[in-house]
């Protein structure tokens, strides 16, 4: 099979190294990829957003199936492209893939379908939401309704914060569009956590759960980041829990896709709190996150190319996908600076040695080859150190010990990724 994948992250370099082991796989393209792809395929210069050039190449080289990592190709319509095009893609349409870009979009659904989520509702209008915030009290949560990288959601403590949010978001336009209109909600508490499946249509598979880490600093400190690392499984959400979520907060969803003949297909990360009424949804991501994509995919046992032309054809119930019971972990290490501008030039030592450990992986995002030949940082989240254990002491003692191995100037890392999962 010859295979297209999108994007130039370690969730992409992951991908890739899964996909280069099957069996089946005859040709792999990473549009564009990173130095780390580059040893498992062939990169091409075409950015991920880039849906035409993307469709021609796929054409000119015959590409079997195309595998989008990041969303953004995917709210660009790639996937509609691909069928109009008669290529098969593992990912959801431009009209599913609403439920990562609009929240009130994945609100309704959820109260379609009966799904368990925060009380909440959408506001156009400055006043009414004000209104709704005084009835309702605080701590309430304020959010932009559109994709704002991250920075879209308020929790705000008092009813003064989340007044100040409303005014930002819908007067101030603190959030560009995606502020025009805002879902204000009530306020969950308990454990957060990641959950992911394999979609089609109806049929979901399981792949496991993960706890992700926001923050850049070590006990949840400092500002936000793309993510610092991730642990699998999270503590308290074991296999059995992992099902019933899923049964609970997926498939209902995708039974409501389906009716509303918008079904979806690809890979589904629901993000959730579990709280002392069971679990609740805060949001749907409609692909693998990143860093979570490079620790679950280290334990898969089956062959991935498979289970993803089976998503992408529908299939999905006839392809053996299996996972193992191990436990895995991993750990970004970012550049100097990073989150903000990251100071990018730095030689980076010692990946060939942290791969030679044993159950250590590193993959590569931010990294590229300077004209010597070297490996050198070029952005903010440069490469993830991934491990499996047998307990999640072990994986994490693993990755530390890869982590311990990579050098550059100012090359910083959480030393306590997997912690709370102890
Ligand atoms: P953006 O659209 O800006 O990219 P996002 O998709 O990350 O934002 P959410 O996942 O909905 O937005 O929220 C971000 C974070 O805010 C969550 O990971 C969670 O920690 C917190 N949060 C969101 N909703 C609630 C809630 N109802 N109760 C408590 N915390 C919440």
């Amino acid at each position: 099979m010859r295979v297209l994948l999108v994007g130039s992250g370690g969730r992409e370099h992951a991908l890739a190294a899964t996909l280069a082991r099957s069996p089946l796989l005859t040709a792999l393209f990473i549009a564009p990829g990173n130095p780390g792809t580059a040893e498992l395929g062939v990169n091409v210069p075409i950015g991920a957003e880039n849906v035409p050039a993307l469709i021609t190449f796929a054409k000119e080289q015959a590409i079997d199936l195309i595998v989008p990592g990041p969303e953004a190709p995917l709210v660009a319509g790639l996937a509609d492209a691909c069928a109009k095009a008669n290529i098969a893609c593992a990912g959801p349409t431009q009209a599913a893939a609403r439920l990562e870009g609009s929240k009130s979009f994945t609100k309704e659904i959820c109260y379609a379908a009966g799904i368990p989520t925060a009380q909440g509702e959408r506001f156009t209008s400055v006043e009414s939401a004000l209104t709704y915030v005084r009835e309702r009290g605080a701590p309430i949560v304020v959010k932009a309704d559109g994709l704002a990288a991250g920075k879209g959601v308020v929790v705000a403590q008092t009813v003064a914060e989340a007044e100040d949010a409303v005014r930002e978001m819908m007067t101030q336009g603190s959030m560009g569009d995606a502020g025009k209109s805002v879902v204000i909600e009530d306020c969950l508490v308990g454990e957060e956590v990641s959950l992911f499946a394999f979609c089609s249509g109806e049929s979901a598979v399981l792949i496991g759960a993960a706890q992700d880490h926001k923050r850049i600093g070590d006990g949840d400190t400092g500002p936000n980041t793309g993510g610092m690392g991730a642990v699998s499984p999270p503590r308290g959400f074991d296999h059995a829990a992992q099902e019933n979520a899923l049964d609970l907060l997926v498939r209902p969803m995708l039974r409501e896709m389906a009716h509303r003949a918008t079904p979806f297909r690809g890979v589904i990360f629901a993000g959730l709190m579990l709280t002392d009424k069971g679990p609740q949804l805060i949001e749907y991501n409609v692909r693998f996150g990143d860093p979570e994509a490079q620790a679950l995919l280290l334990r898969l046992t089956s062959d991935l190319l498979p289970a993803l032309k089976a998503l992408a054809d529908g299939k999905l119930d006839t392809t053996p996908i299996t996972f193992s019971d191990s436990a895995s972990i991993s750990i970004v290490m970012a550049a100097q600076n990073y989150p903000g501008k990251p100071l990018t030039g730095a030689v980076i030592s010692g990946i060939e040695d942290a791969n030679a450990l044993e159950g250590v992986k590193v993959f590569q995002a931010g990294t590229q080859k300077n004209i010597s030949g070297e490996t050198v940082v070029s952005g903010g989240r440069v490469l993830a150190v991934c491990a499996l254990g047998k307990t999640v002491k072990e994986a994490q003692e693993r990755a530390y010990a890869g982590v311990k191995a990579i050098t550059w100037d100012g090359a910083q890392y959480r030393t306590d990724i997997g912690n709370r999962a102890l």
